[in-house]
């Protein structure tokens, strides 16, 4: 608390207050909230009109049911959640995630931070994020389909292309919006492409999407070393992870020179001195849903698997978190910087501890915030919107192009803001207070 400043301390207490337990959400908003003391200096106006304690209380929050039936006949029940956090830029945007760790904390930390990262995109779109407590794993197709249906059963009624727009996130790829908007359009009899992303290329989706997230984030490193008079090229790169995210991040260090030496998920963790093998990856993940593990046993020798333990151990000078919450811890964070590593992005959302994220700048780390490193596959997904709503289609290269300048954008707003704001070089207080004052503007001029 002693270091936010007076006027913020009250709003964090009422925060603390009115969302008991939800520690996640707490802690996104701690973080934003203390980098917005120059703001409460310079802009008097925001805390007059009460902008923060609006932009800390979602404007909605709908938990439902989600009951469906399992492949031996039991009915099976889930809890579905959408929050529509904030929609002073744009219909509420942001994904939904399928996993056994989401309850509302969850969902309102990853909403509250979609409202900034939306922001810092500079396209028109609000903040929401929603999800369910389903766990995937191990379910047959046809059980993801009927919980896919079931859940977007109660979900249709609160979302559409004005209003608000969900995509994917952990657990929700490709095959799931495939199911949710095959059931959006059944009960609507609307062919409402801009109700989601994260579409198939043939049924309203956008190149690049897919890619879009791990493309990004590497783009927006690339921004920071160019800045710097660097590259990737030649670099040693750690990517954690093995999903959507990671398996894009990885194949894009390659494509500009880098090495990726280790992926990982829950179970443990390969490292592959020749570069990660992203073909294999995206097989052993995407199309057998299967564990690391098995890349190792498919490599033999050259390639070593660690059961446990903490790819954070593995040395290299660029570390891209991009699995999940919290997954650096400070303990990570020393051994990387014993390490010598330059620069830490987070791919995933609110991967780095506080605790971390202060010990690798007060090492001189460069890092970036993922509201704005992983603010590329939202960008695409309002790329997609565009798309659907002009029922056009845009070439790989074309998209890609816009991604590119965006994530270009990304970084020069969040260079620019730490200046004006007396903080050069910060880039968590360039994104948040960059973000929050697009929004707090927006709210001021409509109202109350
Ligand atoms: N789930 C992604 C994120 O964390 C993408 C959301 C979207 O495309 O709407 O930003």
């Amino acid at each position: 608390m002693e270091t936010l400043h007076a006027a913020l301390q009250p709003v964090y207490a009422d925060v603390l207050r009115r969302n008991q337990g939800e520690t996640e959400f707490h802690q996104a908003v701690f973080e934003v909230l203390s980098c917005l003391s120059p703001v409460v200096e310079k802009r008097p106006e925001y805390v007059d009109a009460s902008i923060i304690e609006r932009i800390c209380e979602p404007e909605r929050q709908i938990i439902f049911r989600v009951p469906w039936v399992d492949d031996s006949g039991e009915v099976q029940i889930n809890r579905g959640f959408r929050v529509e956090f904030n929609s002073a830029l744009g219909p509420y945007k942001g994904g939904l995630r399928f996993h056994p760790s989401v309850y509302l904390g969850i969902v309102k930390f990853l909403g509250f931070e979609q409202i900034f990262k939306n922001a810092l995109t500079g396209m028109p779109i609000g903040g929401g994020k929603g999800g369910s407590d389903f766990d995937p794993k191990g379910r047959s197709d046809g059980e993801v389909m009927r919980f896919c249906q079931s859940f977007m059963t109660e979900l249709y009624r609160h979302i559409g292309e004005y209003t608000d727009v969900p995509a994917g996130d952990i657990g929700v790829g490709g095959r799931e919006i495939g199911y949710l908007f095959g059931q959006y359009k059944r009960i609507t009899n609307r062919y409402e492409a801009g109700v989601l992303t994260g579409k198939g290329i043939t049924w309203g989706g956008s190149h690049a999407r897919t890619e879009a997230t791990g493309y990004g984030t590497v783009f927006f490193v690339n921004e920071m070393l160019a800045a710097r008079g660097d590259s990737f090229d030649g670099k040693r790169v750690v990517v954690s992870g093995s999903g959507n995210v990671a398996i894009y991040a990885t194949e894009k260090v390659h494509q500009l020179g880098g090495t990726v030496v280790a992926a990982s998920d829950s179970s443990g963790y390969v490292v592959d001195e020749a570069g990660v093998d992203v073909g294999l990856l995206r097989e052993i993940k995407e199309v057998r849903r299967g564990r690391i593990s098995e890349y190792a046993d498919i490599k033999g020798s050259a390639v070593s698997f660690v059961s446990g333990g903490s790819i954070w151990d593995v040395p290299c000078s660029v570390a891209l978190p991009c699995a999940t919450e919290n997954e650096l811890p400070v303990d990570a964070a020393k051994a990387l910087v014993g390490n010598g590593v330059q620069v830490v992005a987070e791919g995933a959302n609110m991967p780095t501890t506080p605790d971390a994220v202060d010990l690798l700048t007060e090492a001189g780390v460069l890092f970036a915030p993922g509201k704005a490193a992983n603010a590329g596959g939202v960008a695409t997904s309002a790329l997609e919107m565009q798309q659907n709503a002009s029922r056009d289609s845009w070439t790989f290269e074309h998209t890609e192009q816009r991604l590119a300048e965006i994530m270009a954008g990304i970084h020069e707003r969040c260079v620019m803001t730490a200046e004006e704001y007396g903080v050069p070089g910060d880039y968590v207080a360039g994104a948040n207070i960059s973000g929050f004052t697009q929004v707090a503007d927006a709210m001021l001029a409509l109202g109350v």
